[in-house]
C-alpha cells in the first residue's frame, strides 16, 4: 500500500485559520494588528517570490506587513541603520530579513542586529539558545512546521528514532533540538557521515533537509516510516524535494510531497511566531 500523503496545504490553511482568531483577538485587546516587518536586499526571483507571499500571507490572516526592498548595492552599514530603526518602532513585531544576502554583506552580524524579542524567523544566537535549553521561544518556521507534520500523522514522536540528515543553523540542527524536546532519539547526519543510508534505515522519523533533488531513495527507508522532505530543489523549472518521491511512497508509512508539504507550513508559522512576539511584546511592556 502506499504511503499516506501529509498534505502541508490542507494542514497550514488550518493552522491559519486559528491564526486569523487569534489576530481577531489581538486586534480587540490592543486596538492594532500584529505587525510584521519583511527586508528584501537586491532582486533575487526566488527571494522575491518568497517575500510577496509572506506578504500575502499576512494580509490574508489579519496581521500587518510592511516589506522594504533595497537596492542590491544597499551597504552593510544602511542594513544595519535599517534594524535599528525597526527595532526601536514599537508598532513592529517581528522583522526577517530575507536570506541569502548579497555575499558583501555580512549575514551574521545583520541577523545578530535584530531584536531577539522581534526575532520571529528565530536564528538569533538568544532564541536558538532558548530553544536549545528546551525552552520556550521563537522557534525556527520551517522545523516547527516539521514537527506539526509529523503530529498530524497521530504519530507519538516519544521514543521514536528520528534520523535528520543536514545540519544547518535553520533547518537541520533546529529540527533535531525539537525532535529531542519531543522525547524522540535523534541521529543528526551531514555529508560526512559514513553508512549514510544504513544509518537513514533505522528511521521512524526521517527528516531530509539537504538540498540534493531525490537523494533519499527507498532502500535508504525502512518500511512505514514517516518521511519530511524539507528540500527544494528546481529543476528545469520545476520543484523537486530531497526524497525519490515516486520510489518512497512505496516503502514509507506517511510522506510529504514538494512542493505542497513543508514550504506552506513555513509561512504559516512565521505568521504564528509574529502573533506570539507581538502577545510577547504587549504582556512585558
Ligand atoms: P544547507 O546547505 O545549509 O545545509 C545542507 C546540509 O546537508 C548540510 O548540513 C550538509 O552537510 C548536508 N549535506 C549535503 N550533502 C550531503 C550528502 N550528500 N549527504 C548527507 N548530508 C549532506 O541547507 P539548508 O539546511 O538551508 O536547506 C536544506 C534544504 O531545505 C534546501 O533544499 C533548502 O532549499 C530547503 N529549505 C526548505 C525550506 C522550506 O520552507 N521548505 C526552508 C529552508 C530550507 P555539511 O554540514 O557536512 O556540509
Amino acid at each position: 500500500m502506499p504511503a499516506k500523503l501529509i498534505d502541508g496545504k490542507i494542514i497550514s490553511i488550518e493552522l491559519k485559520k486559528i491564526i486569523v482568531k487569534e489576530a481577531q483577538e489581538f486586534y480587540k485587546t490592543y486596538s492594532r494588528k500584529p505587525s510584521l516587518a519583511v527586508v528584501l536586499v537586491g532582486k533575487d526571483p526566488a527571494s522575491a517570490v518568497y517575500v510577496k507571499n509572506k506578504v500575502l500571507a499576512c494580509s490574508e490572516t489579519g496581521l500587518l506587513s510592511r516589506s522594504y526592498h533595497l537596492d542590491k548595492d544597499t551597504s552593510q552599514k544602511e542594513l544595519l541603520e535599517l534594524i535599528r530603526t525597526l527595532n526601536a518602532d514599537s508598532t513592529v513585531d517581528g522583522i526577517l530579513v530575507q536570506l541569502p544576502l548579497p555575499k558583501s554583506i555580512d549575514e551574521k552580524a545583520v541577523l545578530a542586529a535584530i531584536d531577539p524579542s522581534k526575532d520571529v524567523d528565530g536564528f538569533s544566537a538568544y532564541q536558538t539558545g532558548k530553544l536549545m535549553q528546551g525552552e520556550d521561544c521563537l522557534a525556527p518556521c520551517t522545523p516547527t512546521g516539521c514537527i506539526h507534520l509529523i503530529k498530524s500523522t497521530g504519530l507519538d514522536i516519544s521514543g521514536k528514532h528520528a534520523v535528520v540528515v543536514g545540519r544547518s543553523n535553520i533547518v537541520g540542527k533546529p529540527v533535531a533540538m525539537l525532535l529531542l524536546k519531543e522525547n524522540a532519539t535523534v541521529t543528526i547526519c551531514h555529508s560526512k557521515t559514513k553508512g549514510l543510508g544504513t544509518v537513514c534505515k533505522k528511521a521512524d522519523i526521517l527528516i531530509a533537509a539537504v538540498g540534493v533533488k531525490g537523494m533519499i531513495k527507498a532502500d535508504m527507508v525502512k518500511k512505514g516510516a514517516i518521511i519530511i522532505d524539507v528540500g527544494i530543489n528546481r529543476f528545469d523549472g520545476k520543484l523537486f524535494g530531497d526524497v525519490d518521491f515516486e520510489q518512497c511512497i512505496n516503502k514509507a508509512g506517511h510522506i510529504t510531497p514538494v512542493p505542497g508539504g513543508v514550504g506552506p507550513m513555513t509561512i504559516a508559522y512565521l505568521l504564528s511566531n509574529t502573533l506570539k512576539a507581538a502577545k510577547m511584546r504587549m504582556i512585558t511592556k
